[in-house]
Order: structure tokens, then C-alpha cells, then sequence
């Protein structure tokens, strides 16, 4: 029986489950670049020609070890347009019978290919994913019984199953987590290295040019274009990261630098979430660094839990919540998402510079998504549908079984604390103590009321003053009331009235 190994975009691993027990003979593999994947949310630029360039570097290797590969560019004359249809058509011209597929990362996916057993009359075989390192059902089973899940309760389970940092059953250092020593705010004199920088071949050069032809109405930077596209680059890119960057990114993983958008990250998220790099091949390399003495344990043990505690736990929760989570809006907010998010054009200096950064690089760092762009959408209460679409469509490491549990649940809350203990709110004097943003903004940090006051800092406590009913009971929120509740009832006035005029100048389309 003649089979279709069907490689989804981000499944660009020759080790990927789809490919096991290929033959020549009996198999062909079908990548395709289609419209639907790329415009159900408007992807940036830059994400849209990483993941094309990356998908025709994989099927040119493929075809170099001999697989036989049917490969679908956006304008080929016959491009269906989706994935579905594509199927359809490579399994009619090949009279193919079956189709194998790994375990789609969305769930959007996996329902529709669920369907075409039904449709084609074919036999669908859907393999687990085995890059992950948490299979949906184990995840399941280990949340089974607890009251509520913790990720670093998880995060201690997997050091465990995989005997990473580990001393016997004890944490290599005495401590399962090291980020107290993770918050250093940045200095003016720290010397960023500079990022890792592909250079542009024929292939690449190539998709550059469909890309800016077919989606110029898109947001984002297309040049210059820098990312990873094979493998070996992206291993090069990560071997970068751990001689030089690592070593800081423990200290400063909270720090954010005017015009350093890249700072002691490892800028792997979209080589990983597409399958050039693979977590456990990250992981051992980062803890070998460790056990050579050239990075400190805060640093591994910090980048460690981002892999296999955050990542794995989001999609534990993604799979186990779908698709009701997508619908969550715990505080029943509306407003849509401002358009400065597109254009950059604030006053909010921080805001500002994340949104360039994004738009230029398609990508922006933790800290930046959660404490600045994530904050000012739960302060000003943006409907979570926008705020998903937005990070879904500008980052290029973000799928939706990231993007989501991190934005509804991380940042917005909209789960009603099922992820995080409390929601990551902050005024202006979080993002002034680990930034420079505040010294070149129109607003002033340290003023609470006024126009000219930081907009955070009201929109804080305003968020706070709205939501009572549903966070007064939260152990970890219920400290911040005391302090609300002290306040005079001048200032309780300020923060509703300075709330109040700055959201009726966003809706009048007043540059705030
Ligand atoms: C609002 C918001 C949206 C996000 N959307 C995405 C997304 O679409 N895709 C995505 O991969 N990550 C997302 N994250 C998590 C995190 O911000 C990115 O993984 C990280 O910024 C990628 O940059 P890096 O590779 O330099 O990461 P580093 O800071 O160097 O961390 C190393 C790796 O750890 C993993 N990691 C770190 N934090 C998380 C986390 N919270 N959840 C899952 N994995 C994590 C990533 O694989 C990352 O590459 C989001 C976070 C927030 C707050
Ligand atoms: S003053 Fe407020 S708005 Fe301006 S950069 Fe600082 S935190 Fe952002």
C-alpha cells in the first residue's frame, strides 16, 4: 500500500515520527505552502518567509537522501490553496491509499485531518509527536488528582523523568529553581553580543521575493532577513547562544534595553516550534555547559525550566483545555486591540519600542511580551479574541498551542487563574525598575494622577478597582486591595477619572 507522509510547516525534523519506516518505494512526502496557512491570521512577513525558506531547505534535503518529495510552492500554477486540498489532490495523482501524519501542534489541525478518513475513504494515521517531551495523555495522567496545577510542580516532575540537574533525587545545587537570582535590572555599560545572522542563499532569496509579491499588505519588516533556515544554522545560531549569551541570561532575563531587542536570550523559539532544533538536544547541551564550569547554575537551570517546564506545561494545557479555552474571557472584557500594537505610534515610550522591535524582527523577548505589551491588554481590557490573533500572527515562533495558554493564560487571565496564580498586572514602576524605556517617554513614571502621569500606573489600580469582585478572594491579589483601601478618596478619584479620559481619548483616536 502506497502511503503519504504528509510534513506539516513546523514539523521540519528528518527524525520527525511521520518519516519512521519510510521507503523509496512505497512513499511520498508532501510539504506544501498554502494561502490558507498563512492568512487565517495575517502572519508578519518575516515569519511567513522563515518558515517557507526553512520548508524548502528540509525537502531539498530530504531529496539529497533520497526520499521522494512532492513539494507545492504558493505559486504553483496547481496550488489548491489548503492543506485539505492538497491532500486531496497528491492522493489522486499518486492513487495513494493511507496517509501518515505526526500529531499536529494545533487543534484547529488535527480536527480537520480527522476528517478526511470520512471524505477520501483513506486510511489516516495520525503518530505521536515524539519531539515533545510530555506526551497530552501523560500530562493528563500527572494533572490527575490535584487541586490545581502548578508549573513548577510539573517542572520538577520532568527534571526528575529526564534526570536533568539532578543529584540522585536531589536538585543539583540544593534549589529546583534559581530565579530569585534572576532579575538584575539592566546597566547602561552591559555589552550585548551581537545575534546570530544567516546569510541570504538562492532559496531563500527566492521566497523573499513571493513573499514581498504576494503578502506586502502584511505587517512586519520583511528585510533584513537574518533567521536560520537548514538545520546546521540553526545548530550554529544555538552554539552561539551557549558560548556567549548564557552566561547572562539567568542575571538579566527580566531586563529590557532600548534599542537591544535581543539582549541574553537564545532566539531558538522559532527554530524549535518548527523542528530545526529539538528541546532535549538543547536542554543536554545547555546542562553540559553547566557540568563544564562555563556557565553559572542560575543561568542553566533558568533556561532548563523554560524548555522542558514552561513549554511542555503550555501544551499540556493546550491540549487539555481545547477548544473551550479558546472561547475563555474570564472578566468579560471588549475593547479591541488599539491600533498603535500595529503601527507603534504611542506616546508610551515602552509600548513603543516593543511594538518596533516586533515589527522589524518578529519577535520580542519574554519580558516584553508579558510585562509590556501582555500588561497594557489586561490593564485596558482588550477581548482576548484580539489579543490572540495579534501575538498569533507577529511572532514568528507562535502557534497557536503556545501562543494561547501564554496569552489567555499567562497574560490576560482570561482562564480565570486555571494556569497562573494571579494575573501578571504591573504599573509603571515594574517596567521603570527593569527597563530604560521610562527615561525617554512623554509620560512621567513617577507621577500618579494627571495627564501627564504614566497611563499604568492608573490603569493599574483602575483594573484592580473593577475586577474586585472576581480577585479580592486571590491570597496573592487580596495585598494590593489593603493598599487600594488606604488610599484617600482624592486619589481613588484620580484613578477612575484619569482612567476614564485616557480610554475616551484611545476610542477618539487621540495619539495617547
Ligand atoms: C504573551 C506571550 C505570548 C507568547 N507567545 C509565544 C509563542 O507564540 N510561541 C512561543 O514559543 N513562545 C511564546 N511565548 C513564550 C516566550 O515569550 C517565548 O518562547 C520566548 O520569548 C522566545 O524567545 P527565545 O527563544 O529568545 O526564548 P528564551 O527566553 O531564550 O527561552 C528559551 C526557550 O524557552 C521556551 N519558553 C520560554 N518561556 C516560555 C513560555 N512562557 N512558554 C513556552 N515556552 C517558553 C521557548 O521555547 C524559548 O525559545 C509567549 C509569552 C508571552 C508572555
Ligand atoms: S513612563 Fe509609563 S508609559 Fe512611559 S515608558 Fe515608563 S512605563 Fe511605559
Amino acid at each position: 500500500m502506497k502511503s503519504l507522509h504528509l510534513i506539516l510547516g513546523d514539523q521540519l525534523s528528518e527524525s520527525i515520527s511521520s518519516l519512521a519506516g519510510y521507503e523509496p518505494n512505497q512513499g511520498i512526502v508532501l510539504i506544501c505552502e498554502v494561502l490558507e496557512e498563512t492568512t487565517y491570521v495575517e502572519h508578519h512577513k518575516k515569519k511567513i518567509a522563515f518558515l517557507f525558506s526553512a520548508m524548502r531547505h528540509f525537502a531539498n534535503s530530504l531529496i539529497e537522501k533520497g526520499y521522494r518529495v512532492e513539494y507545492t510552492k504558493l505559486n504553483d500554477p496547481n496550488n489548491t490553496g489548503s492543506i485539505r486540498t492538497e491532500v486531496q489532490r497528491i492522493l489522486e495523482k499518486f492513487r495513494l491509499s493511507k496517509v501518515i501524519v505526526t500529531h499536529p501542534g494545533e487543534f484547529r489541525l488535527l480536527q480537520e485531518i480527522k476528517r478526511w478518513e470520512n471524505d477520501f475513504g483513506i486510511h489516516i494515521e495520525i503518530r505521536t509527536d515524539q519531539r515533545f517531551l510530555c506526551r497530552p495523555d501523560e500530562f493528563l495522567e500527572w494533572s490527575k488528582g490535584k487541586k490545581t496545577l502548578r508549573m513548577e510542580n510539573f517542572y520538577r516532575y520532568m527534571r526528575k523523568k529526564y534526570s536533568i540537574l539532578m543529584s540522585g533525587n536531589n536538585p543539583i545545587g540544593g534549589q529546583w529553581n534559581y530565579d530569585v537570582q534572576n532579575r538584575k535590572s539592566p546597566k547602561s555599560e552591559l555589552k550585548i553580543p551581537e545575534p546570530y545572522s544567516a546569510k541570504v542563499d538562492e532559496v531563500t532569496h527566492e521566497v523573499l521575493k513571493l513573499i514581498d509579491k504576494e503578502f506586502s499588505s502584511h505587517f512586519g519588516d520583511l528585510e533584513p532577513f537574518y533567521f536560520a533556515v537548514t538545520r546546521e544554522q540553526a545548530l550554529e545560531s544555538f552554539s552561539m547562544f551557549v558560548s556567549s549569551r548564557l552566561h547572562n541570561f539567568g542575571d538579566y532575563q527580566d531586563a529590557m534595553i532600548e534599542g537591544e531587542p535581543w539582549m541574553y536570550h537564545s532566539h531558538i523559539g522559532f527554530y524549535l516550534n518548527c523542528g530545526l532544533l529539538l528541546p532535549l538536544e538543547c536542554v543536554k547541551a545547555v546542562e553540559e555547559a553547566y557540568a563544564a564550569g562555563i556557565v553559572p547554575l542560575n543561568s542553566a537551570e533558568g533556561f532548563i525550566r523554560q524548555i522542558i517546564g514552561w513549554r511542555e506545561y503550555m501544551r499540556g494545557i493546550y491540549w487539555m483545555k481545547m477548544p473551550e479555552y479558546k472561547r475563555l474571557n474570564f472578566f468579560g472584557v471588549s475593547h479591541k486591540l488599539p491600533d498603535f500594537y500595529w503601527t507603534g505610534k504611542t506616546k508610551m515610550n515602552c509600548l513603543k519600542q516593543c511594538i518596533l522591535d516586533t515589527k522589524k524582527n518578529a519577535y520580542a523577548h519574554h519580558i516584553q511580551r508579558l510585562m509590556v505589551l501582555g500588561n497594557f491588554a489586561l490593564l485596558f481590557g482588550v477581548d482576548p479574541k484580539y489579543v490572540n490573533d495579534w501575538f498569533l500572527s507577529v511572532y514568528a515562533d507562535a502557534y497557536e498551542w503556545v501562543e494561547l495558554p501564554n496569552v489567555s493564560g499567562m497574560v490576560l487571565f482570561a482562564d480565570g487563574g486555571f494556569l497562573a496564580s494571579k494575573p501578571y498586572a504591573a504599573s509603571g514602576s515594574y517596567i521603570n525598575k527593569m527597563s530604560d524605556y521610562c527615561k525617554n517617554c512623554s509620560y512621567k513614571v513617577h507621577k500618579k494622577a494627571g495627564p501627564e502621569a504614566c497611563p499604568f500606573n492608573y490603569l493599574y489600580w483602575n483594573f484592580l478597582d473593577r475586577n474586585r469582585e472576581k480577585l479580592e478572594s486571590n491570597f496573592r491579589v487580596n495585598m494590593m486591595y489593603m493598599n487600594y483601601d488606604r488610599m484617600s478618596k482624592d486619589k481613588k478619584n484620580n484613578i477612575y477619572e484619569d482612567s476614564i479620559r485616557f480610554i475616551g481619548e484611545l476610542g477618539d483616536g487621540k495619539v495617547v
